[in-house]
């Protein structure tokens, strides 16, 4: 069984705090203790774990990974997003969640962000148990 919810973005990269959605799945599918794979089925997105506490740490990895991977290099891929292509798979697009007693098991300043490197558009993220049959 999967869990899923939208995110919808606002530019061509952000992160979004994803943390209360990614809770409301695991609630949804039941998960007591265990662990939640978080999946991000977009070659031009990601998932990541990072401090959610001060927002410009979030704002610093996105400008960052944008002046490591500038739009500008020169790319074979024609459709012009190469850039987010590359970012994509710097970041990865699964992490995976302990899960006790119902709670993400996460560090204080833990938050999981969605990770858009093509927006604006509207865009999906996958919950699932580890392990979790039927
Ligand atoms: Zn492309």
């Amino acid at each position: 069984m999967l869990a899923s919810f939208p995110v919808r973005t606002g530019s061509r990269t952000s992160l979004v705090d994803v943390t209360r959605d990614v809770e409301a799945a695991v609630r949804e599918l039941g998960i007591r203790n265990g662990a939640a794979l978080i999946f991000v089925p977009h070659t031009t997105a990601a998932v990541t774990i990072n401090e959610s506490a001060d927002p410009d740490v979030a704002r610093d990895i996105d400008s960052k990974l944008s002046e490591l991977v500038p739009d500008s290099a020169s790319f074979r891929h024609a459709e012009g997003n190469s850039d987010a292509h590359v970012k994509s798979s710097m970041i990865g697009c699964s992490e995976t969640v302990l899960v006790e007693d119902g709670r993400l098991v996460l560090g204080t300043w833990q938050g999981i962000f969605f990770c858009e490197f093509d927006g604006p558009r509207s865009r999906t993220v996958y919950v699932g148990e580890v392990g979790g049959g039927g």
